[in-house]
């Protein structure tokens, strides 16, 4: 069975020259067969492009699923006192209907938003849970046919809140990592056009293990063919923590245990040095970009450009929704577009490249090679994005929507050549019900009791 996506008069391949695309797409197998001026053949199912920008389904390579239903608390905080506030708060009250429910809300406004592909680093695992939350996140990735890589987290060391904060979810470092080679050994798929991968990823390296821990760490995950993920740099406490303990900036201290390299992505990555910076670009470590988090937080404009100048590999990413309560793909692409202007001129970054970070970037950051263009042979994971609002009227470039006027959503796209959003609806998915869930599910989350301590 083939498909035909016609009429397409704004596209763009993803690439980081911005090379546009017009014309259409044949999908056969999963796959792009061929693009050009095709016309229909007889039978073939035809998507029309007409009033749609047409590029690679978009990649997001750092989220938190479980913060959906924790949205529009703590606004006022900055990083530290919001982590104290909202996950290390509420973890131990989420039960398995509390991160479904938050999973599918995460899931289906990126999915409208254009994502195809979505990281979720989860990081809470504990055996206060009576379930599996890898499995709730394979399983609701599942039924919306998104493409989903677990990047598992965990701890060895939590950060001591004080006093009314329940005690982090920690593991020892044997157990973590016999978490990661189970759900690796039931999910990992490490083909190039992979529906399921699995990562392993320390929640933040400097603060949650042993520093002696972390070469052990990476050879364990490279034993078993996974990459290696962690939140890095979000702030300049990173920085000051690592030269305290370790007497380095912590890029160079994560180079000598082993902790970069193509196989290697770090969310934030907001302070660093110009010799981190090179070091990255060198190494081929990427960065998962998550600029409306950081800028809520306060905690900083990432250097995306100065990395993507150095041939460094950027992706972009959203964070978790309890630190950002727009966590969808066109409020990141926005964004990017934006706040590096505002703080840099506007040299800084042209709306192709921010779509590359989304696309190209992203792909390569997950080690998804299949994915992440627009071209012959590759996956067809496509989003057609919807110009048909107010907001994208009277553009003089429309291929450019989705990442200049800040609210891209999409009318179709397609995940290994399957239809997942259809004109602009989430087949299986009542969004009424979906919200009646959340309101319950909010409600029953700020009323429940202060869980005791373990
Ligand atoms: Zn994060």
């Amino acid at each position: 069975m083939s498909l035909l996506i016609a009429n397409i008069a704004h596209g763009w391949i993803g690439d980081a020259a911005g090379t546009r695309l017009t014309g259409a797409i044949r999908v056969a197998d999963g796959r792009i067969a061929e693009i050009g001026a095709l016309t229909p053949r007889p039978g073939e199912e035809v998507l029309d492009a007409t009033g749609c920008v047409v590029a690679p389904g978009l990649v997001n390579t750092h989220h938190h699923l479980f913060q959906s239903a924790l949205k529009g608390l703590a606004l006022n905080s900055a990083l530290d006192a919001w982590l104290e506030a909202v996950p290390y708060t509420y973890w131990p009250r989420l039960d398995e209907e509390a991160l479904r429910i938050s999973a599918r809300i995460g899931l289906a406004e990126l999915a409208l938003s254009g994502a195809t592909t979505v990281c979720d680093h989860h990081y809470v695992f504990s055996d206060r849970y009576d379930y599996d939350p890898a499995e709730v996140l394979f399983d609701e990735a599942r039924r919306l046919g998104l493409r989903f890589v677990l990047a598992r987290g965990g701890m060895a060391r939590g950060r001591d809140f004080g006093p009314g904060v329940p005690p982090a979810p920690t593991e020892s470092v044997a157990a973590f990592l016999d978490g990661i080679a189970r759900a690796a050994g039931r999910w990992h798929d490490p083909s190039e056009a992979a529906l399921t991968r699995v990562a392993c990823a320390p929640t933040t390296p400097n603060f949650n293990f042993a520093p002696d821990a972390l070469p052990e760490i990476a050879q364990e995950a490279r034993r078993l063919g996974l990459r290696l993920h962690a939140h890095l740099s979000e702030n300049t406490a990173y920085a000051a923590q690592t030269l305290r303990a370790f007497g380095q900036r912590p890029v160079p201290w994560l180079a000598d245990c082993g902790w970069l390299g193509e196989d290697v992505w770090f969310a934030h990555l907001v302070d660093l040095s110009p010799e981190e910076v090179a070091l990255l670009a060198e190494s081929g470590t990427a960065m998962a970009h998550c600029p409306q988090a950081n800028a809520r937080l306060g905690s900083g404009i990432a250097p995306a450009p100065a990395l993507h100048r150095a041939g460094g590999v950027v992706s972009l990413a959203v964070d978790g929704a309890g630190a950002n309560e727009a966590a969808d793909m066109g409020a990141a692409l926005y964004s990017a577009f934006t706040l590096h202007r505002a703080s840099q001129g506007v040299p800084a970054i042209d709306p192709a490249t921010a779509l590359h970070w989304a696309t190209m970037g992203g792909a390569r950051a997950l080690g998804l090679p299949a994915i992440g263009a627009l071209a012959p042979g590759m996956a067809a994971d496509i989003a057609l994005f919807d110009l048909s609002a107010p907001r994208n009227f009277g553009l003089h470039d429309p291929a450019t929507a989705p990442v200049v006027t800040g609210a891209a959503r999409v009318r179709h796209s397609l995940i290994g050549g399957r239809i997942v959003v259809r004109d602009g609806q989430l087949p299986g998915l009542d969004l009424g019900t979906l919200s009646e869930d959340a309101a319950r599910l909010t409600a029953r989350l700020a009323r429940a009791p202060e869980p005791e301590p373990a």
